[in-house]
């Protein structure tokens, strides 16, 4: 087995390993750094895409959230004619991953105890999210300590992949089970896949160098980079390989398209002084400190990931907020792919009760739009905490192409963020909710300021406004080489092999047909290793 790897190792990296620095290596040389176009619906912003280049891929830069969907949503799959993938078979491939340490905050149900990821509840509880649970419990919704096991909605502590000596918990774990059938190269880009006729029989590098695949290529470039491979070794719409000047091997117009992403929207708050906020690390010399503590193998400021969740149906915000949201989007004709069929089923009985449309993050420290204040403000050294509210199923789709035949271009990106109107009312309602949140006892005795969006924002256009120039992605997309019968737009079939060719598979987020109700990582390496169960297979057939 070879691994092809464009980036470098990053194990020895501390941005990476250390859990408090999560967010540091964004923007660094271990991130693709990929944006998209201009968003007309969006106030025509140009959204990031961060992505990982490194060994681990995003799983390296990622902010350790672990957590998981829920059992209608993966039974959805099979229903769209995926055969054999539903709960049933991608729960145990998840868990398979795992070895969660065993915490109070956590029930049994929906853990691994054997996998190579390990995984935590973060040892470093801010002392503020003692409001998390009895808030939410207020404003109606029930604690639920094993939301990991397929119903997530309620109010959770989760777990972070951190080991329990707080380190990171990625992809290269997964080095430590291989046995020498596996070489690694780093620092090496593939460039296109080559094909004998329509069997892939290897790939070219970047430096022209050609390699040879024994049994077959398996792509894992993620979702915005495997339909530009395809594109490149002729796999995609023939109209726009043929423009580019690329010899088609297989005309798959839906390569690239289906692209589907989480919008993400936040408040921040500011601490009262007997708080103590994760953004004491903004002072170096508490940071040096703090590292000092890290270093030595103490409790630190720096093992930090976010803990509190909440998942939940727009029932919970308001009745009339989901029967409006609900009518609005059962009036919209144009909603008539398999997969927009399905995630209109999730806003009416009975699913709209089972399958969440929201999630908020309590997570310690700013984060936000406005920024931290600046040093030279005299607000520099507050404290605060954020509410970070996820939409699970936004309407808007998009597509991602290659923009030439040059693998080092990159791609042009075009998620539609907002275009469809239930998207904006639900960022916009999402927003409003995170001020009733924090509004609401115990939440509201922690805090003395709205630090954003602020008080300015008041009426229902104004939190419109806001969410027009404040949305953002939580970096989930998904969709791009979708797991679907290929008259519904599919490009792989139910083994992941690309449709009309041989000996090609794709292994990664682009292959998940429809947003789940959850960050991404659990489902990628379910999908993983249950793609590897099929492969060894296959092989000892
Ligand atoms: C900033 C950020 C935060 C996130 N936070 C969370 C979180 O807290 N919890 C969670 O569950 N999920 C999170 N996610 C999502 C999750 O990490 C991803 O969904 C997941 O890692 C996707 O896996 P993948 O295999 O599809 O792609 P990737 O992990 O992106 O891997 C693709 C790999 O292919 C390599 N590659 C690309 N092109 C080539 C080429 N031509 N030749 C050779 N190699 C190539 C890349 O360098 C990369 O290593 C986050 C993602 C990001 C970016």
């Amino acid at each position: 087995m070879l691994v092809i790897e464009a980036g470098p190792d990053g194990r020895q990296e501390p941005g990476i390993s250390i859990p408090g620095r999560k967010g540091s290596t964004l923007g660094s040389k271990y991130d693709w750094n990929l944006t998209t176009i201009a968003q007309p619906a969006a106030n025509n912003r140009v959204f990031a895409q961060n992505r990982g280049k490194v060994l681990g891929g995003s799983s390296a830069l990622n902010l350790m959230t672990w957590d998981r969907t829920t059992v209608a949503e993966l039974d959805a799959w099979e229903k769209l004619g995926n055969q054999g993938w539903n709960w049933k078979s991608l729960y145990p491939a998840m868990l398979k991953c795992e070895t969660f340490q065993p915490s109070p905050a956590y029930g049994d149900e929906g853990v691994g105890t054997t996998g190579p990821i390990r995984t935590v509840i973060n040892r470093i509880f801010p002392r503020h999210q003692s409001t998390w649970y009895p808030t939410l419990n207020n404003l109606g919704l029930q604690t639920n300590n094993e939301s990991l096991n397929g119903n997530n909605i309620g109010v959770s502590t989760q777990p972070s992949n951190v080991s329990p000596d707080y380190t990171r918990s990625y992809a290269p774990d997964y080095l430590k089970l291989t046995k020498k059938n596996l070489v690694v190269k780093v620092d090496t880009r593939v460039a296109k896949i080559n094909f004998n006729g329509n069997t892939a029989v290897g790939v070219t590098l970047e430096n022209g160098t050609k390699l040879t695949a024994r049994k077959e290529v398996i792509l894992s470039a993620g979702s915005f980079q495997t339909p530009g491979l395809l594109e490149l070794s002729g796999i995609g719409n023939a109209t726009l390989l043929k423009q580019l000047g690329i010899p088609v091997v297989k005309d798959l117009p839906s390569v690239g398209e289906n692209f589907q992403d989480h919008i993400r929207i936040q408040a921040s708050y500011q601490l009262k002084p007997e708080y103590p906020s994760f953004d004491a690390l903004k002072n170096a010399t508490r940071a040096a400190a703090e590292l000092a503590l890290y270093n030595a193998d103490q409790r630190s400021l720096y093992d930090y990931t976010a803990s509190g969740y909440a998942y939940f149906p727009w029932t919970t915000v308001s009745n009339d907020t989901a029967t409006k949201l609900r009518s609005l989007v059962e009036a919209d004709t144009t909603l008539t792919s398999a997969v927009d069929k399905v995630k209109k089923s999730y806003l009416s009985p009975p699913l709209s009760a089972t399958v969440p449309q929201l999630e908020v993050i309590f997570s310690d420290g700013y984060t936000g739009l406005k920024g931290y204040p600046a040093a030279t403000s005299p607000l520099f050294g507050i404290g605060t905490f954020a509410l970070i509210g996820v939409v699970q199923h936004p309407l808007s789709k998009g597509n991602v192409h290659i923009a030439s035949r040059n693998i080092s271009e990159k791609p042009i990106i075009n998620p539609n963020y907002l275009s469809h109107p239930y998207d904006l009312q639900a960022a916009a309602g999402l927003a409003k909710y995170l001020r009733k949140i924090a509004s609401s006892k115990p939440m509201s005795d922690i805090w003395t300021e709205e630090y954003e969006p602020g008080n300015a924002v008041q009426t229902d256009e104004d939190w419109k406004k806001y969410a027009l120039a404040n949305t953002l992605s939580i970096y989930h997309p998904i969709g791009t080489a979708a797991l679907l019968p290929e008259k519904d737009g599919g490009v792989v079939d139910p083994s992941l092999k690309v449709y009309g060719v041989k000996n090609l598979r794709v292994v990664d987020a682009s292959v998940i047909p429809l947003l789940p109700s959850a960050h991404l990582q659990t489902l990628v390496y379910g999908i993983a290793e249950k793609a590897a169960d099929m492969i060894i297979k296959q092989t000892r057939k």
